[in-house]
């Protein structure tokens, strides 16, 4: 019978070299301390920890199944912790086909998130409704919230999925803490209607 240690690690293996860890941000560094710029350290924290809210509507939604599954496991990006509260979460992942009727919808939920957010639009039809050039569907979600990565597909295979959110994760290590009170920001809001 196969002995169950086969199963784990066994105590002689060496799994340090297989830890990943994230480089330290640019800085100036001797002994015993390293000085770098407060946007690097927190974008740095933020990027590696990104709290993904899927608002999945259609088949995309499939796809970002796959992708939090073992496989790809969107985990390895610090983003196990898929949440379903606006409140919790500051990165909202839009899959499938919205509706004209959903988009007061997703608006809310967009509102409800506090900032820092981030807007990944996943999929052909969340950017420009896709195949569906109807009456009723929203053709793109950037209609009526601002989005900051597009995934083209139709579907995007889990690893443009990921491509995006890595797109993300430059966005979000490169921001600087002070972004969000900008003027530029605040118009960028305004033009959709938000305060
Ligand atoms: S882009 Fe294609 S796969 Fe994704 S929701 Fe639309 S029809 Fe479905």
């Amino acid at each position: 019978m196969r002995p169950v240690r086969f199963n784990i690690h066994p105590k002689e293996a060496n799994i340090s070299s297989a830890i990943a860890t994230v480089d330290a941000p640019p800085g100036f560094g001797g002994e015993g301390f390293f000085t770098t710029k407060l946007s690097d350290v927190v974008g740095l924290a933020r990027k590696n920890s990104l709290w993904p809210l899927p608002f999945a509507t259609s088949c995309c939604g499939i796809e970002f199944m796959a992708t939090m599954a073992s496989h790809y496991d969107l985990a390895r990006f610090g983003s196990e912790r898929v949440g379903f509260s606006p409140r919790q979460c500051d990165l909202l992942m839009v899959m499938g086909t919205i509706s004209k009727k959903m988009g007061p919808v997703l608006r809310q939920v967009y509102l409800q998130m506090a900032e820092p957010r981030w807007v990944l639009s996943v999929g052909a039809c969340a950017c420009s409704g896709g195949i569906f050039d109807t009456y009723s569907v929203l053709q793109g979600i950037d209609q009526v919230i601002p989005v900051d990565v597009y995934v083209p597909g139709c579907p995007p295979r889990p690893e443009a999925i990921i491509d995006g959110f890595m797109r993300i994760q430059d966005l979000v290590g490169q921001e600087s803490v002070r972004r969000r009170n900008t003027d530029q920001y605040k118009a960028l809001l305004s033009s959709y209607g938000i305060e």
